[in-house]
């Protein structure tokens, strides 16, 4: 039997667990929360160097943080300095890092990070993920058609594949439009899932082509927020409701939307996510805050006081849905912008930045920033980790790359030039971003 289909019934125990949690009361859950936060950061302090070192430093004694309110003893770690870590400083002593799995992620900032996970890791992180889905109204049989990066499509093993349980059809996002519709109808979805972008633009050609053969129960979107009236157009094209869900790629999906609305639950008893203000403090309930997450599961490779500088505002309202864990809101206006190209074309950022996951020497890129000059040219910049490659041959392979993966079929007739920096300049917002665009359309509808 394949070793990776034994992963499953350890997700149905995990998701059954986690889904009595849903219902425990606000005290339940922080006595839970505390005892894992306790084993996650002496584990941290033990056996993974960056933390150690750091903790060491502050004068931190890990025996210290026992309760939720200690958190704010731990000093804030921003993804930017996380990044600039060598694995081996990241990832526990106790762990091989050649046999965990690694998780590439994209981002919106232009800095990849890989992510080690153990398996057991891998298992919570799914169960966390299906709760949400279940939650809105997914069954275990449902043709579940996601729009994604190929990266994903092994998260699927043979098993849950045979037995057709949350078996997952992935539909890539590198595919021409064309190639996404005809493979969207194939798989007659019951569940359509993935990028919202994607999910956007398989409505504008359905729409306009007058499809009625995509006819989802449900819908799910991610990894980019939507404006409002870009969801009632989902919902008004495929006529199913669309649930919106919130996170980031270090830590898969945080939080998420109920069949109610009213906000985003926290997947608390997983991930603890605070706000945290200008002063370094929590804010009050109902203030943005920068998100700061702290996983209660990630031993290999723990996130503790993780800052990945979003925002968000912690809601004091409860769902009417009685599920206890706390809500979120979501800032609008923190959606990508979808970049225009020829042919009446758009393409979200996230595209860019799963294409670049896939250059062969990605490993070599410390941070890449693209520049949308003109309709049909896009300047590309980075900042190499070492010079293992030659700046000539990097940017020339880099070209290539781009060019001739750049849905050719689709004649986008897209330039790029690749140009080697010593350092990426910050831009006026003071916020990192991977793809900007000198032409000010937005989004697309
Ligand atoms: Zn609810």
């Amino acid at each position: 039997m394949n070793l990776s289909a034994l992963i499953l019934p350890k997700v149905l125990y995990l998701l059954a667990t986690a889904n009595r949690r849903l219902y425990w009361d606000k005290e339940k859950i922080q006595r839970y929360q505390e005892k894992h936060l306790r084993s996650v950061v002496r584990y941290a302090y033990n056996f993974v160097p960056f933390y150690h070192e750091k903790y060491r430093a502050a004068g931190i004694d890990p025996n210290d943080i026992k309760r939720i309110q200690d958190l704010s003893k731990l000093p804030i770690v921003k993804s930017d300095e996380f990044k600039k870590q060598v694995p081996s400083q990241l990832v526990s002593k106790e762990f091989e890092i050649e046999k965990l799995k690694k998780v590439s992620t994209s981002g919106s900032t232009g800095k990849p990070l890989v992510v080690h996970i153990n398996r057991s890791e891998d298992a919570w992180r799914k169960a966390i993920y299906m709760r949400a889905n279940i939650s809105c109204g997914q069954r275990p049989r449902d043709h579940w058609v996601v729009l994604t990066a190929p990266c994903h499509f092994h998260d699927t093993t043979g098993l849950q594949r045979k037995l057709g349980i949350f078996a997952q059809t992935v539909v890539s996002l590198f595919e021409s439009t064309d190639q996404k519709i005809r493979q969207v109808e194939e798989a007659r979805p019951d569940v359509l899932d993935g990028y919202s972008s994607s999910l956007l633009l398989l409505a504008k050609v359905a729409e306009q082509q007058n499809l009625t053969t995509i006819q989802p129960r449900l819908m799910f979107g991610s990894s980019e927020s939507i404006a409002p009236r870009s969801r009632r157009y989902l919902e008004k094209v495929f006529g199913a409701p669309f649930y919106d869900q919130f996170g980031c790629s270090e830590l898969d999906r945080t939080a998420w939307q109920c069949p109610r609305k009213q906000g985003y639950h926290m997947d608390v008893d997983s991930v603890i996510t605070q706000f945290i203000g200008k002063d370094g403090g929590e804010v009050a309930l109902g203030e943005p805050g920068e998100v700061v997450y702290t996983s209660l599961f990630n031993y290999s490779m723990p996130f503790i006081r993780y800052a990945i500088g979003d925002v968000g505002v912690p809601s004091e309202e409860d769902c009417s849905c009685e599920r206890g864990l706390p809500l979120m809101k979501v800032v609008e206006g923190r959606q990508d912008h979808l970049l225009p190209l020829p042919n009446n074309r758009v393409l979200s950022p996230l595209f860019f930045a799963h294409l670049m996951d896939y250059f062969k020497y990605n490993y070599n890129v410390e941070q890449y920033f693209l520049r949308q000059r003109k309709l049909d040219f896009i300047e590309v910049n980075i900042k190499k980790r070492t010079d293992v490659v030659d700046d000539q041959t990097m940017a020339s392979e880099l070209k290539y790359y781009l060019e001739s993966n750049f849905m050719p079929e689709e004649s986008y007739g897209v330039r790029f030039e690749v140009i080697i920096l010593d350092e990426i300049p910050i831009p006026k917002t003071g916020k990192l971003m991977a793809v900007f665009s000198d032409l000010k359309k937005d989004d697309l509808k």
